[in-house]
C-alpha cells in the first residue's frame, strides 16, 4: 500500500480536477479530439468552437441562458420518501443519493424555475445528467406535477430540458409509475391551454424518452444528441445488423420525423421565444373564437372530467410509493 492511498478523501477531493471530462484549464471535444481552452468553451457555452459539438452544460447555466438577464427563481420541489425499498448494489441507495447530492449541489436529478423569457413568464424544468444519469425516480414525478401546477398558477408556458439515461433502477416499480404520472403533469399543462416543450439533449433515453420527453407540443433537439428508447449498442446485439450512420442522432430522427427541429444551443432561446408567442397566441385566438361554434362549448366543458380524475389519482400513488 503506497503512502497515497492514507490520504483521506476529504484532502484528496481538493486536488482532484473540477469534472471528469476536464483537467480544469483544457478540456477535449469528445466531437473533433482537437483540446480546447476551458475559458473559451465557457465563453461558447459548452459547444466547440471547431466542430461545433454541443458538450453537456450544467443547469445553472442552462437555465441562466434561457431566461432574461440570467435572472430566474427557483422552484421548491417536493421530497418524496428517500430509498424505500432499502436497494443497495455496490453501494447502498441512500449512499450513492448522498454523494450525488454532494456532487451537484441538488437535491434529485431535476431543477424546476421561473422567470421571463423575452418578457414572457416562463417555467423552465433542466434535468442534469450529472445527478445518477439524470435518472427518473420517485423525487423526479413529484418536480415534474409540482412544475406543471406552477405553470398553470402562472399561466405559463412549461419549457423542460431533457437529459436522462431512463428509469432509476434504485426504485424499481415505483420508477416506472413515474411514467404515467410524468404524463399526467404533462396533461395536465395541455388541458389547461398552455404550450409544453421539450428541447432533447444529449442523452435522452429509456422511460424518459417513452413518458414526457417525446410529448412536447413541439419536440426540440440538440444538435447531434442520442435519443432513443433502447441504446443502439442493445438494438444491434439484438438484430444482428450494422446500423446506418447517425443512427438515433438529432439529425437522422428529424429526417424520420421524430423531432420537429434541430436546434443549435445559441439559437436555443430565440427559437424558443418565437414558439412561445406563435403557440401562446394561437391558443388565446382558439379560445376567442371557441364561442362561435356550436362544438367548442360542449369540448370546453368536457375538459376539467380527465383533469380532476387525474389529480385524484396523484396521491394514490403518493400513498403506494409509502
Ligand atoms: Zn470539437
Amino acid at each position: 500500500m503506497s503512502w497515497l492511498s492514507n490520504i483521506p478523501p476529504g484532502i484528496k477531493n481538493i486536488f482532484k480536477p473540477k469534472d471528469d471530462n476536464s483537467d480544469g484549464l483544457w478540456t477535449k471535444c469528445p466531437g473533433c479530439g482537437e483540446m480546447i481552452f476551458q475559458r473559451d468553451l465557457d465563453a461558447a457555452h459548452q459547444v466547440c468552437p471547431s466542430c461545433d459539438h454541443h458538450l453537456a452544460i450544467g443547469p445553472a447555466e442552462r437555465l441562466a441562458l434561457l431566461f432574461d438577464n440570467g435572472e430566474f427563481e427557483e422552484i421548491d420541489l417536493p421530497e418524496p420518501v428517500t430509498d424505500p425499498l432499502k436497494f443497495r448494489d455496490e453501494k447502498k441507495y441512500v449512499d450513492r443519493l448522498k454523494e450525488n447530492r454532494r456532487k451537484t449541489g441538488q437535491q434529485d436529478a431535476m431543477r424546476a424555475a421561473h422567470g421571463t423569457v423575452d418578457g414572457v413568464t416562463v417555467v423552465a424544468m433542466v434535468q442534469s445528467f450529472r445527478f445518477m444519469g439524470g435518472s427518473m425516480g420517485m423525487a423526479l414525478g413529484e418536480a415534474m406535477l409540482k412544475a406543471a401546477e406552477a405553470a398553470i398558477e402562472r399561466r405559463a408556458p412549461l419549457i423542460v430540458f431533457a437529459a436522462s439515461g431512463g428509469a432509476r433502477m434504485q426504485e424499481g416499480i415505483l420508477s416506472l409509475m413515474q411514467m404515467p404520472r410524468t404524463t399526467i403533469a404533462v396533461q395536465m399543462v395541455k388541458e389547461a391551454g398552455l404550450p409544453y416543450i421539450v428541447v432533447l439533449t444529449d442523452p435522452t433515453t429509456g422511460g424518459v424518452t417513452a413518458s414526457y420527453a417525446m410529448l412536447g407540443d413541439v419536440n426540440i433537439a440538440e444538435p447531434g444528441a442520442l435519443i432513443c428508447f433502447a441504446g443502439p449498442r442493445v438494438i444491434e446485439q439484438t438484430i444482428r445488423e450494422k446500423l446506418p450512420e447517425g443512427f438515433q442522432r438529432s439529425e437522422f430522427l428529424l429526417e424520420k420525423g421524430m423531432v420537429d427541429m434541430v436546434v443549435r444551443r445559441a439559437d436555443m432561446k430565440a427559437t424558443l421565444s418565437k414558439l412561445i408567442r406563435v403557440l401562446v397566441k394561437e391558443r388565446r385566438q382558439g379560445v376567442a373564437s371557441a364561442p362561435a361554434k356550436a362544438t367548442a362549448p360542449a369540448k370546453i366543458a368536457k375538459l376539467p372530467k380527465p383533469k380532476t380524475t387525474a389529480l385524484k389519482e396523484t396521491p394514490k400513488l403518493d400513498k403506494a410509493a409509502e
